[in-house]
């Protein structure tokens, strides 16, 4: 449970109202900590934007700038337009490689998102969330919003931190709202159909190798209502299933 306590105190510092701890209990996608890899690194509260320290390159700021990390997938917004800071690998392992993927929501108080910049700030919100679990960075790998836009989250070259004990080799993928309590857009489906179809094609990972939160742990992440679609759109003649 100390997860969700310290979730619960930064939502609360987020002024997301006092409701946000109800719905980070029943709802919220709280994934794993990762393994500590020293003495006080995990159960320590990150501060938030720590300023850059010398000899420790997790924390620096990335630039902005036009040009994405090369190799993201087409129509992927690269994570500079959204995150001042980028990951620190010292509290992540490597990938290794791709063999199945995860459909997350983010089960926070439901809210409608109008635009890009609405988008890039609630996906901060979640960086500076994870971060503060003593995670390396965001949890997921990408990150698909109401309007269909597929965001860029926690690099590839890093294992996620998504699914309690199956994070390696697992790619975490976000859309984001509260699933239990909103539908999600046609926009956000069919986005995430195309999407997770082509990186199935990517990395040749089957069907029955795609699966929510909540088909690997207890939990009710993604949410009744993107569970539902989940199931339809990998049935026999579904739209993933005949992408
Ligand atoms: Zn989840």
């Amino acid at each position: 449970m100390q997860d969700f306590n310290r979730r619960d105190m930064l939502v609360r510092s987020l002024a997301l109202g006092a409701l946000a701890s109800v719905y980070g209990v029943l709802s919220a996608c709280n994934s794993a900590p990762r393994r500590a890899r020293g003495p006080g690194l995990v159960g320590t509260p990150i501060p938030e934007n720590p300023a850059p320290a010398a000899g420790h390159a997790g924390t620096r700021p990335i630039a902005r700038g036009p040009a994405g990390p090369s190799g993201l997938p087409t129509g992927v917004i690269p994570r500079t337009r959204w995150a001042r800071y980028g990951p620190d690998p010292s509290l992540a392992d490597p990938m290794r490689g791709i063999d199945k993927i995860t459909v997350h929501h983010d089960g926070m108080p439901p809210q409608v998102l109008r635009g890009p910049d609405a988008c890039a700030a609630q996906i901060e919100i979640i960086r500076r969330g994870h971060r503060g679990n003593g995670w390396a960075d965001i949890g997921y790998h990408y990150i698909v919003d109401p309007d269909g836009r597929v965001w860029e989250g926690r690099p590839i070259s890093l294992q996620g931190a998504h699914v309690k004990d199956q994070n390696p080799h697992n790619l975490g993928i976000l859309v984001l709202g509260n699933f239990e309590e909103q539908q999600p857009t046609p926009q956000a489906l069919a986005s995430l159909d195309r999407f997770v179809s082509a990186q199935m094609h990517q990395y040749r990972i089957p069907l029955n190798r795609v699966f929510t939160h909540q088909e690997l742990a207890p939990t009710a992440c993604p949410g009744r209502n993107l569970q539902r679609y989940m199931e339809r759109t990998r049935a026999r003649g579904g739209p993933l299933a005949s992408a």
